[in-house]
């Protein structure tokens, strides 16, 4: 739970205050399955007097373990967040019904964060852009040796019949 109590900020027109954090997974209630996380979440954003509302402006580093979707080989990917969300005091009419809120001067920017970095790990890991994958047929890392395989698809039926054929 990252809790900001943003009294002094509400007071000054322009206010606005800089924040840097160290978080761990658990700080953002963030379990394994949810992503592999291999070190502290950096967070780096600022809060602001936007009038009625709160506005948080920032980012977050960190990195994810994965495995490539084509060679298989773990990857660990540094990764970057942005956040850009506006809290309003809590009671405020007509939100709609994702809408951050605040009360008692106090803005838990946990939620905000933990969506952002969900939202901005990849469903599908790469080794490289152009990863060349495994071979279906032998299973040599193409990255690291080209084999000569025929990697054509051959239907199993077609093969029997084709082994018939020949006899
Ligand atoms: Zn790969
Ligand atoms: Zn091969």
């Amino acid at each position: 739970m990252i809790k900001i109590n943003v009294a002094e900020i509400k007071k000054q027109l322009i206010g606005s205050t800089s924040y840097h954090y160290d978080l761990s997974p658990a700080d953002l209630d963030l379990s394994r399955e949810d992503a592999d996380l291999t070190g502290p979440i950096s967070a780096d954003f600022t809060l602001s007097n936007g009038g009625d509302l709160i506005l948080l402006k920032g980012e977050l580093h960190f990195s994810v373990k994965g495995q490539c979707a084509r060679c298989l080989k773990d990857v660990t990917v540094a990764l970057e967040a942005p956040l850009d969300e506006r809290y309003y005091p809590e009671g405020t009419e007509n939100l709609e019904e994702d809408a951050f809120t605040y009360k008692y001067d106090v803005v838990d920017v946990t939620d905000a964060l933990r969506e952002s970095l969900l939202l901005s790990v990849p469903a599908r890991f790469l080794c490289k852009p152009d990863c060349k994958g495994i071979c279906p047929v032998c299973g040599a890392d193409r990255n690291v040796a080209p084999c000569h395989c025929d990697t054509r698809t051959i239907d199993p039926r077609l093969q029997a019949l084709e082994a018939l054929l020949e006899k």
